[in-house]
């Protein structure tokens, strides 16, 4: 991979996350992974080295560094284990990001350094058992707290990435029918994790369900303003998600690569062979590809220009190479990539995932076809 489009910063911070994934997590993934274990510890180190917080202002506590740094760090966290990956990426993007953007001066002071330190976990709850794609359809409902007290939330919320851990929560609900945004802390009174879903991958993350019974909230940003601020941050967000799937094929090709050299068949290694050369040249191509995508939407934001098309570009085809590539993986190890020896079958699992959160595969392909086709896109 070439370092020539990159300033020194940005290959520095992603050196610094690349030594750091490889000694400290990428050896301890596949333990992660068994054991479900959410590595609370590596989320501390992160943010002594300012990784929890990378595109966060340094007055707010953060690093300072642009938002292409920060998805070099998502990229290079996700090539060790793509469970630490959303972890961060959820915490950043769709937890801490959201407050910086929409929250008052306030907000911003007592909030968001703890959370760019590290010190503590943020968390975006949007999602219900009967709305996913279909936010709008929430049935969480805020009331006006008595006596002039905060609003109070009432509802549930599904699959919410560090749930059992976050402290503080962007929580959607509806008042009484337009969705607006709230702030929510951990331990307030209604409040509670009702669930750890059992997933597929991301072993080593969590996603839980959350219940909320009369839980004061306070408002982030303008009533009714929910939609706004939900859709501005998955704008940011799936660019994160496309930088975690890259990590994740990544990861695959550097696997394949060194197996294609050193397993032999028919007396020579299987690298000889034409059928895996093509697999591993279309695998890095696609790849780079993907990371061009990625690098064009961050720099979009990063320059305060519309990136909605382009991030739902760079999400869509990152999140299907990373799919498609860790079962090519998968098929270059032979047998021996169907077992737990190896971790690409936990690239697989992981990658899956990639073309379904923060908006599916088919809402990035509504979001591209809409701004080609207007009004005709729409139906009646
Ligand atoms: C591991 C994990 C972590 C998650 N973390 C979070 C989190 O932190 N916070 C949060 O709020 N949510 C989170 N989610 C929820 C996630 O964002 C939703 O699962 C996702 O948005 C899809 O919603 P759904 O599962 O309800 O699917 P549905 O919306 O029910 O979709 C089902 C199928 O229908 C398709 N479909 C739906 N609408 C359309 C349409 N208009 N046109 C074409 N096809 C359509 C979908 O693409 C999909 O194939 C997480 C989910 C998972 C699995």
């Amino acid at each position: 991979m070439s370092y020539t489009e990159l300033t020194h910063e940005q290959r520095d911070i992603r050196d610094l996350a690349r030594r750091f994934a490889d000694e400290e997590i990428a050896p301890q993934a596949a333990a992660w992974d068994r054991e479900h274990r959410f590595p609370r510890e590596v989320f501390k180190a992160l943010g002594e080295l300012g990784l929890m917080g990378v595109c966060v202002p340094a007055e707010h506590g953060g690093a300072g560094a642009d938002f292409l740094s920060y998805m070099l760090v998502l990229e290079e966290l996700s090539r060790a284990d793509a469970g630490v990956g959303v972890t961060v990426a959820v915490h950043t993007s769709a937890g801490t990001l959201p407050i910086l953007a929409n929250g008052t001066e306030e907000q911003i002071q007592r909030l968001v350094p703890p959370l760019a330190q590290g010190h503590e976990l943020a968390a975006f709850a949007l999602t219900e058992s009967g709305s996913g794609s279909d936010a709008g359809a929430m049935r969480t409902r805020a009331t006006a707290g008595g006596a002039g007290g905060p609003p109070l939330l009432t509802g549930t919320k599904q699959w919410i990435t560090n749930g059992s851990y976050a402290h503080t929560f962007t929580v959607f609900a509806k008042d009484p029918d337009r969705p607006t945004a709230y702030l929510v802390r951990r331990g307030a009174p209604g409040f509670s994790v009702t669930r750890e879903e059992q997933k597929m991958g991301l072993n080593s993350s969590s996603t839980a369900d959350l219940a909320l019974d009369s839980t004061p909230g306070e408002r982030l940003g303008a009533p009714g303003a929910g939609m706004r601020i939900a859709l501005s941050t998955l704008d940011g967000g799936r660019i994160g998600i496309a930088a975690q799937a890259l990590g994740i094929a990544q990861a695959a090709l550097e696997l394949a690569t060194g197996y294609a050299k050193e397993r032999r068949a028919f007396g020579r290694p299987i690298g000889g062979f034409g059928a895996i050369q093509q697999k591993l040249a279309d695998m890095q191509t696609e790849i780079e590809a993907a990371r061009a995508l990625v690098w064009r939407a961050a720099r979009l934001k990063q320059a305060g220009h519309p990136h909605t098309v382009e991030g739902a570009q760079a999400k869509l085809f990152a999140s299907k190479v990373a799919r498609h590539w860790t079962g090519e993986a998968i098929q270059i190890l032979g047998g021996y990539g169907y077992t737990k020896e190896f971790p690409a079958e936990r690239y697989y699992r992981d990658a899956k995932v990639t073309e379904i959160y923060e908006g599916t595969s088919e809402i990035q392909r509504l979001v591209i076809a809409r701004a080609l086709l207007g009004e005709a896109a729409r139906e009646s």
